[in-house]
């Protein structure tokens, strides 16, 4: 039959030559494609010594964010949790006690807020759904670990710190 590609080719079952037999062609052959590819540039980086350049649309690690003043802007209304595909946001809600207004900016809050990073297909969903501007995806790279429960991220994991160097700037997100 025809070839649809022209690309086949056809295999003989002929006897191999002594030096055929020897597979000294093939040999020399391989290191030829050895050394061609010795003087390239690679493909790979050195990690984490040397990082690669992500798109702007790149979504990684969580963050849930603070308002202006430092408190907490999650209210814990669930909306991140049902819109993610893979089920990987748990949360448990608790309500703000007086003198708390510094801490939590709704009156309801999330004393837990859990994702597990190894059902996160980062797909954004979370960050689309957020009705209060609480959870976006950064830049960084949830890092590797050996323990499965590693990748339970909480709050003290996804929270950003209060001091202003501790701020996670998601501007570019927030615009969009
Ligand atoms: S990025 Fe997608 S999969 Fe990951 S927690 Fe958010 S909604 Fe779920
Ligand atoms: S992160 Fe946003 S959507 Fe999720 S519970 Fe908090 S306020 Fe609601």
């Amino acid at each position: 039959m025809k070839s649809l590609s022209n690309r086949s080719k056809v295999v003989s079952d002929k006897n191999m030559t002594l030096l055929e037999g020897a597979y000294l062609p093939a040999v020399v052959k391989g290191l030829g494609i050895t050394l061609k590819h010795f003087f390239r540039r690679p493909a790979t980086l050195k990690y984490p010594e040397e990082q690669r350049e992500f798109t702007e649309v790149y979504r990684g690690k969580h963050v849930l964010k603070r308002d202006e003043n430092g408190a907490e802007r999650c209210t814990a209304c669930g909306l991140c949790a049902v819109s993610c595909p893979a089920e990987a946001i748990t949360m448990v809600a608790a309500e703000r006690k007086n003198g708390e207004e510094h801490l939590y900016r709704e009156e309801k809050y999330a004393a837990i807020y859990e994702i597990n990073m190894l059902r996160c297909i980062f797909c954004g969903l979370c960050e689309e759904a957020c009705p209060k501007e609480a959870i976006f995806l950064t830049k960084e790279i949830a890092p590797a670990d050996y323990e499965r429960e590693e990748f339970i991220y909480g709050k003290d994991k996804l929270v950003e710190g209060v001091e202003p160097a501790k701020r996670i700037d998601v501007s570019k997100r927030q615009d969009r």
